[in-house]
């Protein structure tokens, strides 16, 4: 079966509001929404409007979120894509993949084209890379021909995510190209407090939770593992049959996801 490579360019309906915490962040991509709601209250006077820009982040902190919460802000269609869906691509397929989806994003602009995991693509030359080089390179360069390729008013504003920019090719850095960096960390003990609101929204919880204690118990946890928790202590609350979700299921999913998480990083050691 053929894999789906990108989202084509579908609406989305998140908001900031949806994104708890990375308040710098926000400030740095608001700028970016209005770059897509007001090009011309920008190039009046002479300045080109950034292609891009690179979401710097470990894996769960709400990336892709904020990426798609920029589309919603400004009410634009979402292309997405993963770096990682091209690793084993036969030789020429990746290239024509990335044509295809900038040319999709072209006929849509204005419009959002989040490019995730882009050092799988975009690692330079022999840094254990993934992929065969050649194929690498091939996809990596027709990127970059993409991004020569349209200018600063074309209306599309490329998002990529990665953990690793310390093994991106120089190339995707230059000026016109990747030149800013928006940096997103793990939450702290307030992030994650506000993450857990968020995510306790649509759950029937009992009067005597804790968020505070929650947040303070989660120390290291990104937002997509207190999602987890919160759904986890839903499911333990229904599994006992509870009517409502109360600390002792929370407690207990913490130590599930813990446990989880410990699992996880054994294999990576
Ligand atoms: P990866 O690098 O693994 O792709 P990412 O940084 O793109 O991760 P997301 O996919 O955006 O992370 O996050 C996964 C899920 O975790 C989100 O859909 C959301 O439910 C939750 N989440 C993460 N960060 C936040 C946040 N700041 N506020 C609210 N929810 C969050």
């Amino acid at each position: 079966s053929k894999a789906q490579l990108f989202e084509k360019g579908t609406k989305v309906n998140i908001t900031f509001n949806d994104v708890a915490g990375l308040d710098e962040a926000k400030v740095e991509v608001m700028e970016i929404v209005d770059f897509l709601k007001n090009p011309k209250k920008y190039t009046t006077l002479g300045g080109k409007i950034p292609k891009g820009a690179l979401l710097v982040g470990p894996p769960g902190t709400g990336k892709t979120l904020l990426a798609k919460a920029v589309a919603g802000e400004a009410q634009v269609p979402f292309f997405s894509m993963s770096g990682s869906d091209f690793v084993e691509m036969f030789v020429g397929v990746g290239a024509s993949r990335v044509r295809d989806l900038f040319k999709q994003a072209r006929d849509k602009a204005p419009c959002i084209v989040f490019i995730d995991e882009i050092d799988a693509i975009g690692r330079a030359r022999g840094k254990n890379a993934v992929m065969s080089n050649d194929e690498r390179e091939n996809t990596l360069n027709q990127m970059l021909v993409e991004m020569d390729g349209f200018g600063g008013d074309s209306g599309i504003i490329i998002l990529a995510a990665t953990n690793r920019p310390d093994v991106l090719d120089s190339a995707l850095l230059r000026p016109g190209r990747f030149d800013r960096q928006i940096t997103i960390d793990l939450p702290d003990a307030k992030g994650r407090e506000r993450i857990f609101e968020v995510h306790l929204g649509p759950i029937k919880k009992s009067k005597n939770l804790n968020v505070k204690k929650l947040a303070q118990q989660t120390p290291g946890f990104a937002g997509a593992d207190i999602a987890n928790v919160c759904n986890e202590a839903a499911l333990i609350a229904a599994r006992n049959g509870k009517s409502e979700v109360d600390m002792q299921d929370f407690n207990d999913a913490v130590d599930r996801i813990i446990g989880g998480l410990e699992k996880k990083n054994k294999i990576i050691q």
